[in-house]
């Protein structure tokens, strides 16, 4: 095999992958929850992104950086929802469960962030489109998955 082959056989077994086939369970919090009660989650759950939730659907994420600017600001904690310091749709970059896993770890990538929601659509009666949460797909997801492909003989 030359170089330019074993590189194009690589890409063809990750271009195989799609997300619903190495996503983790998502783990998602009311967007009435308080900004204390989030910060205990993130260490119980020992996640570094929330996905928040407003009736059960995808309303905003909340980073580690989100929860420490909130407790330097000097709000009290333990009062404001966590809402008030998420990033909220429809800013939240999303992937779908049928997506090619490169396509997530490009726009992981390209957004500078940590995680994404997988993300179904689901269309309520009023043709009113919202996002169930699946899944999640983070930097250690496709960490685990390049160490897998790389011990792969
Ligand atoms: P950290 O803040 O812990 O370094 P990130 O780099 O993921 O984590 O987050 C940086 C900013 O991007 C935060 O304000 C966060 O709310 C936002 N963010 C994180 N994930 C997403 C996402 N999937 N879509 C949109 N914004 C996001």
């Amino acid at each position: 095999f030359t170089g330019k082959t074993i590189n194009s056989l690589v890409a063809q077994r990750i271009n195989k992958i799609k997300v619903k086939d190495v996503c983790s369970f998502p783990f998602v919090l009311d967007e009435q929850v308080s900004v204390y009660d989030a910060i205990v989650s993130m260490f119980m759950e020992d996640v570094g992104t929330l996905f928040i939730t407003k009736n059960g659907y995808l309303e905003g994420v909340v980073s580690r950086k989100d929860l420490l600017k909130a407790t330097m600001g000097g709000m009290d904690v333990s009062k404001v929802p966590v809402m008030v310091v998420m990033t909220k749709m429809p800013n939240v970059v999303t992937i779908n469960p049928d997506d090619p896993i490169l396509l997530a770890a490009q726009k992981l990538v390209s957004r500078e962030i940590d995680a994404l929601p997988v993300v179904e659509v689901k269309t309520l009666a009023n043709g009113e489109e919202k996002l169930r949460v699946t899944g999640r797909i983070t930097k250690t997801t496709i960490t685990k998955l390049f160490v897998e492909l790389g011990e792969t003989r």
